[in-house]
């Protein structure tokens, strides 16, 4: 019997990070949940505290630090606060593996501090690799860190990828459900509303992923994620709609042979998988059944109606700091959007205005990457001003 592997949960109270403590919670014997963090949940951040008894929490909010020292007194569990504690915590804790499960640019510091203390990251925070893609794949590689994706697509091809060279791919096809505005035309997005775009017809997420996930910037996201952990070329990514989710994406080879992936749209074997890997472990969540799903289909993404995919393509072509001033504009809206301070069909104008107001960079580092992070934010905010 091996002893459980210690984990540290960053996010711990949102849709992944409570998944996450729904897989320890059956396989207590394989997993030791070490650290939680959360940012203002801190009733939930408490109850789990209680129950999985980690050496240490992080309240990202310093106002409800008091709260939670409180209420874990005689625990034992050391009580943290604040954005800088959060990248302590995580270097610091016992844990060998870091489950990223926090949402935006709020992932990319706490990132590297775990990298930089050796540790192998489970990757949900996508936004991470999407602003600093270069630097932290080279930083894994110089520190011997593995990078285990959890996102479902990249899951996939992660599998589809074992026992395979990256150079003998062809091109890795990502698979989109294409959101609840699937069809839609540019006319149609013009009078939907915070709550349609809010539903999202197979995953139960975040609401910042959800709202990506209507604008189909989540796959321009997942496009640029794909390339920095697979090596692979903007050329070579592909996307196809599947707007049952269930085949999760695609590898082909150079002798025209593919891999795919399939499954039960559930969020908890993708983290499951990375948690565990490379141990593949039991477990009692429902089986898909072709039989149930005779009619699997596939279809050309809508690059007009749907103008984030080409905005991140280019970004990614660009390179340097061009996807994180794509990124930081888009978190920025996204929060607009989600006050609503701006219409849905608003969104990408907004982005494309602000991408051309931040000055690029070829080689960012940190520094580079929060300025301009900050920038494309601000860009945004007077963007949509004149985008009611
Ligand atoms: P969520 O909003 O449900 O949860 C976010 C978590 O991060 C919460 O625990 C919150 O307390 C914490 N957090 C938020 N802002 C923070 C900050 N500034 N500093 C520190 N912590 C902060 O989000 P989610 O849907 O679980 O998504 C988390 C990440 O996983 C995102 O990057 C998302 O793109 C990715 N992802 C999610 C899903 C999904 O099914 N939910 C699927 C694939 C990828
Ligand atoms: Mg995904």
């Amino acid at each position: 019997m091996k002893t459980p592997k210690k984990i540290a949960i960053l996010g711990s109270t949102g849709s992944i990070g409570t998944q996450a403590l729904e897989v320890i919670r059956s396989h207590r014997d394989r997993f030791s949940p070490v650290l939680l963090t959360a940012h203002s949940n801190v009733d939930l951040l408490i109850e789990q505290s209680l129950e999985f008894q980690p050496e240490m929490v992080v309240i990202g909010q310093e106002s409800q630090y008091s709260t939670l020292k409180e209420a874990l007194s005689g625990t034992g569990i050391q009580v943290l606060a604040g954005q800088r504690a959060l990248s302590e915590a995580v270097a610091c804790c016992d844990a060998t593996f870091v489950l990223t499960a926090l949402v935006g640019f709020a992932g990319l510091e706490p990132t590297i501090s775990a990298l930089k203390a050796g540790k192998d990251i489970g990757l949900a925070n996508k936004e991470t690799l999407v602003v600093a893609g270069a630097m932290i794949t080279e930083m894994a590689t110089k520190y011997g860190c593995r990078i285990i994706p959890v996102d479902s697509e990249h899951s996939a091809i992660f599998q589809c990828l074992i026992g395979e060279e990256e150079e003998i791919i062809e091109k890795i096809i990502l698979t989109a459900s294409g959101g609840p505005f699937r069809g839609f035309s540019l006319e149609q997005l013009k009078s939907v509303s915070r709550e349609q775009a809010l539903k999202h017809p197979n995953w139960s997420m975040g609401a910042k992923i959800t709202i990506d996930s209507a604008t189909m910037m989540n796959k321009g996201l997942e496009v640029i994620e794909a390339r920095w952990l697979f090596g692979i070329e903007a050329d070579n990514i592909e996307i196809v709609v599947h707007p049952q989710s269930i085949v999760h994406s695609l590898v082909q080879f150079k002798d025209g042979s593919i891999k795919a992936q399939l499954g039960l749209p559930d969020m908890k074997l993708p983290i499951q998988y990375a948690m565990a890997y490379p141990d593949r472990v039991e477990n009692s969540f429902p089986r898909f059944s072709f039989l149930q799903y005779p009619n699997l289909t596939f279809e050309q993404p809508d690059f007009q109606v749907f103008k984030t995919l080409e905005l991140a393509y280019s970004a990614l072509k660009m390179g340097g700091n061009a996807s994180c001033s794509l990124n930081g504009a888009n978190e920025a809206v996204v929060d607009l959007f989600l006050k609503d301070k701006v219409h849905f069909s608003n969104i990408s104008n907004c982005i494309e205005e602000a991408m051309t107001k931040v000055d690029f960079h070829p080689e960012p580092g940190i520094e580079e990457l929060v300025e301009t992070d900050r920038l494309a934010r601000i860009a945004v905010s007077e963007a949509s001003k004149f985008f009611i």
